[in-house]
């Protein structure tokens, strides 16, 4: 595959290789721990793991290292509002995005380092800067010189000028230059410190992914990801602090966002009543996560994305579709054909992450397994493929577990998914033995009641050749 990204840093489209064919480096900014994921949370996770699983399955090792923020002064304020302590805090609520995350069916990175278990890098860094000129130590506090830095504001575009214009409000007396930034302040007992040069205190948030990154990945490395709204000032002051205390470094070399979430055509927000958690998406049923997997990656990870439950239950109904033809049980059948099938589905992916491409040939490649399985019409989809035979129903299946590896769905078991991840499955197997004990005993009157009464609970059977199976209306 030939890969092309949108470099944020020359704003354009790249051709895309890692510095070492042997070892791919990857780093994305992973969640402060102090609430549950929201939907714009979710958002760059989902994107960043199919980026990693694509990358994965192209290059022979791939580090994918996302961080956890647990050290972080809305962690704190947090604990001062609730009286819960913050290592309690931190530890719930990584548990929860790890939970919520698995749901939406990513896959954990290769490393995910915290920032309490990084301060000793942290410390070295700013020793660095110091050592190099590039950051100050005042009242307790270790500031980085913006001017310094000749190319700060490279990547967000901004100049000095446009920053400081912003920070003229409340400029600390500590600071030399007004935008300069925090990498080390003071703590006292009330928030969490450690010993340093400088004090007891603790890290300003940017200088924990320079750090983290520096440790896993190394001076420089490939792929920088996150949030569109991280661009500046958090990775415009990663870059500043990494390449200063490194010089002749790059740090990251390409650097790809993702655009915000809407929902329901707004920013979403506490006051506007719309703010919505992952959580909140996953209590509709057993499918939604992967059905909110479905919609993130409809929509091109560089655009904004407007979500609503209606384009919820879209995408639901889209996830049936597949699972109606995978639940037939038709043989997967691997060859080259399967391959060269899911190698078509995969392909706009090399092309800055084309997720919606992908899965409109996805789709394509569905409905040839319906006509081969089914009949109907395959001549659009045929003519989409570039190719006058369609395919088997066999081959179909398996290019779509192959697609599946890298997309993250359809990954559910077919059948779970028909019978709604329910678990009143037992009580329904049960009534459908009853049932057809009492076909057999000629009772067509039982026989009837009981379907009927499973019609009322929403639940359709299906008789056929191989037995009764049943899915949810
Ligand atoms: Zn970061």
């Amino acid at each position: 595959m030939d890969f092309q990204f949108h470099n944020a840093l020359t704003r354009g489209k790249e051709a895309f290789a890692p510095r070492d064919p042997s070892h791919l480096r990857m780093y994305v900014c992973g969640p402060t721990v102090y609430d549950l994921a929201h939907l714009g949370n979710a958002r760059p996770v989902v994107v960043f793991d199919v980026l990693a699983r694509l990358l994965r399955r192209e290059f022979p090792r791939v580090t994918y290292v996302r961080n956890i923020t647990d050290v972080d002064d809305k962690i704190n304020a947090r604990s001062r509002e609730s009286g819960e302590p913050i290592s309690a805090i931190t530890a719930r609520t990584t548990a929860d995005f790890h939970r919520d995350m698995a749901a939406l069916g990513t896959l954990p990175p290769d490393v995910e380092p915290t920032a309490t278990g990084h301060i000793a890098e942290m410390i070295a860094l700013i020793e660095k800067l110091i050592a190099n000129g590039h950051a100050y130590a005042a009242e307790g506090h270790v500031l980085f010189s913006v001017p310094s830095f000749g190319e700060y504001g490279k990547l967000s575009g901004r100049s000095p000028e446009d920053l400081l214009a912003g920070a003229r409000i409340d400029v600390a007396p500590y600071k030399r230059d007004a935008g300069d930034f925090v990498l080390w302040k003071p703590s006292d007992d009330t928030t969490p410190g450690w010993n340093s040069p400088w004090g007891y205190g603790r890290p300003g948030w940017h200088i924990e992914c320079s750090a983290m990154a520096w440790k896993h990945l190394g001076e420089e490395f490939d792929i920088h990801g996150g949030g569109h709204d991280l661009i500046f000032p958090h990775h415009e002051n990663e870059v500043a602090q990494s390449v200063c205390a490194f010089p002749g470094t790059g740090y990251a070399r390409f650097w790809l966002h993702n655009g915000m979430l809407l929902v329901d055509g707004e920013k979403m927000s506490k006051s506007l009543g719309n703010f919505l958690t992952v959580r909140d998406i996953l209590a509709r049923g057993p499918w939604a996560g992967e059905a909110f997997r479905l919609l993130l990656l409809k929509t091109h990870y560089r655009q904004a994305l407007d979500f609503s439950y209606e384009r919820l239950d879209e995408a639901k109904a889209e996830l049936d579709d597949y699972y109606a033809f995978l639940s037939r049980g038709i043989a997967a059948e691997e060859g080259e054909e399967s391959k060269a099938l899911a190698a078509w589905v995969l392909e706009p992916l090399a092309d800055d992450l084309n997720t919606p491409l992908a899965l409109a040939r996805l789709r394509d490649v569905l409905t040839l397994g319906n006509v081969a399985a089914i009949g109907g019409s395959a001549t659009a989809a045929l003519s989409r493929l570039g190719r006058s035979e369609a395919p088997t129903a066999g081959q179909v299946v398996a290019a779509i577990a192959e697609a599946a590896s890298v997309l993250g769905l359809p990954a559910a078991d077919p059948k779970v998914w028909r019978q709604g991840g329910a678990d009143d499955a037992a009580e329904i197997e049960a009534a459908i033995e009853a049932r057809i004990a009492a076909r057999k005993a000629r009772n067509w009157a039982e026989a009837d009641r009981i379907r009927d009464d499973l019609i009322a609970k929403g639940i359709l059977l299906e008789d056929g050749p191989k037995g009764t199976t049943w899915r949810r209306a």
